[in-house]
């Protein structure tokens, strides 16, 4: 697909609340940018918190009122088997406006965004009637059973690196249980979860089930956070965003939530490890999607005896890897999303220096030819970092490497223990016991063993520590979106 295909078609981005497009109250709009040229692509609506209201009632009235928690539980997994379908037959529109808003490859939006995408309603499809409580056996004349129900009204809240799957996370399984929402997307990113509302809606989700408002998140998203009829939010972005919303749940309705937070994983490697597969993998664990991933492994832990022969391989790597046009098949890693982040990017890079770190390579923005319309940064790798550098306790959400060399074991799990983080993290050993001691001692939600960024809709992810708390994907993921009757009976 070409890009003028979808660029010549975009309209301004219309609020999704009710089944229908709307504009918001105060008739403002948010521009929306292509970071990789510099270009607008389009406007969406500036809602605030009365076009937040407007959506909450519809979803609402659709939960205590519409079709969608009654039906069928079957019913409802067919249909979001068909909005799967769905985004499957529009892989490429969607993958090519993915690619266009936030600076991605397009392959990289194809395989890494939309395939995950279509295949978590697939999932959830599968689990709309599966879903049961339980008897109970209690004592006495008793009866008592369980029943599993929708919590109601979820607020999302996403953030901008992954738009489409964050979104796609959180309303499957929302839907699955019977839930109804308002998702507010990232201001800098709202295209493709428009286009996830109009979807659901083809597949046949009732009007006013997903609803829309696109937003800034002190205004739309704050709003959600302190409606006294928003029953959750599901939130994927900053620890300080995650802050303000648990403080507006405890000054509004207490509303339940989960979040899933930001990351500074530790990628391990002992000298026993693989290292032809440990290389390519510690690569991509930090440059994929432009280090702009919550799971990115960010601090790459490397045992003494393979520290250099390590790096130097890593290093001849980023050196060449092919950074520039998202559209080009060729190109391995696109633009950063906006100038904040290109700034924050490289303030980190100032303070690595600052602080004793060795910069290996890159450490500036890449200006060649087109690419200083865009916010591209050179891949970089430090070395001699000490765990206490803010290179080493910080996520930096970019291209960038902090190298930490260890001794043994025991300051290996210190090191891997010693931020505020606890999202991901891997270990790369060919000896079993220590695999599985690792597994245990590592204060993560997720441990890799000899591979990186495994990702299944079947299996939970989520943070331990203030990476969050509640868990997207999987049978787990389920609980959020549910609470559980205790019915008695006597007999
Ligand atoms: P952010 O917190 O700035 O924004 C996330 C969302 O929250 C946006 O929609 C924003 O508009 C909204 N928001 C901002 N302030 C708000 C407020 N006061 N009330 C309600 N909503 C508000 O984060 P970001 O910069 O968009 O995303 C980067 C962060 O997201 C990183 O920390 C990254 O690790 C994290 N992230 C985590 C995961 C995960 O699954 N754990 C996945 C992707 C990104």
């Amino acid at each position: 697909m070409d890009a003028s295909a979808v660029t010549q078609t975009l309209k301004p981005g219309k609020l999704f609340i009710g089944g229908k497009p709307s504009e918001c109250a105060s008739g403002k709009k948010i521009d929306v940018m292509n970071p990789a040229t510099g270009e607008l692509l389009t406007t969406v609506e500036r809602g605030e918190a009365a076009d937040a209201d407007r959506a909450v009632k519809a979803a609402r009235q659709a939960f205590e009122s519409g079709p969608w928690p009654k039906m069928n539980a079957s019913e409802r997994g067919k249909i979001l088997w068909r909005i799967g379908e769905l985004i499957d037959k529009h892989r490429d529109e969607l993958a090519m406006l993915e690619c266009l808003n936030t600076g991605k490859t397009l392959k990289g939006a194809q395989r890494g965004d939309m395939k995950p995408a279509s295949d978590i309603f697939y999932y959830y499809a599968g689990w709309a009637r599966n879903l049961h409580g339980e008897v109970i056996p209690v004592d006495g004349p008793f009866l008592n059973y369980t029943l599993r129900e929708p919590v109601g009204v979820v607020g999302m809240i996403t953030a901008w690196n992954y738009p489409m799957l964050l979104a796609a996370w959180k309303v499957a399984p929302a839907l699955a249980t019977g839930c109804t929402c308002v998702i507010k997307p990232s201001e800098l990113t709202p295209l493709t979860t428009l286009r996830l509302a109009e979807l659901c809606q083809e597949a046949g989700v009732p009007d006013g089930v997903v609803n829309v408002v696109t937003g800034y998140g002190p205004e739309a998203g704050e709003a959600l956070g302190r409606h006294m009829d928003v029953d959750k939010i599901a939130f994927t972005g900053s620890i300080r965003s995650a802050r303000a919303l648990l403080k507006a749940s405890g000054e509004s309705n207490l509303k339940r939530l989960s979040l899933e937070l930001g990351g500074k994983s530790p990628n391990i490697i002992f000298p026993d490890a693989d290292l032809d597969t440990a290389i390519p993998a510690a690569f991509w664990a930090i440059y994929a999607n432009k280090g702009e991933v919550c799971s990115a492994g960010s601090r790459l832990l490397l045992h003494k005896d393979i520290h250099d022969q390590f790096l130097e391989r890593l290093v001849d790597k980023a050196k060449n890897m092919r950074v520039g046009n998202p559209l080009d098949p060729k190109t391995e890693m696109g633009s950063q999303i906006s100038q904040a982040q290109l700034d924050r990017i490289l303030g980190y890079v100032k303070s690595g220096v600052e602080e004793g770190a060795k910069l290996l390579c890159g450490g500036e923005r890449d200006t060649e030819g087109e690419k200083a319309k865009g916010f591209f940064v050179k891949p970089t790798v430090f070395s001699g970092v000490k765990p206490s550098m803010k290179i080493a306790q910080e996520e930096i959400f970019g291209p960038v490497l902090a190298a930490i060399e260890f001794r043994d074991e025991e300051e290996a799990v210190s090191i891997s223990n010693g931020t505020v983080y606890g999202l991901v993290s891997a270990v790369w050993t060919r000896d079993i016991q220590r695999a599985h001691r690792l597994a245990r001692q590592i204060k993560a939600g997720v441990v890799w063993i000899n591979t990186y960024n495994g990702f299944d809709s079947a299996a939970p992810f989520g943070g331990y520590k203030q990476s969050g708390f509640g868990r997207e994907q999987g049978m787990h993921a389920l609980e959020s979106y549910t609470q559980v009757k205790s019915v008695w009976v006597a007999l």
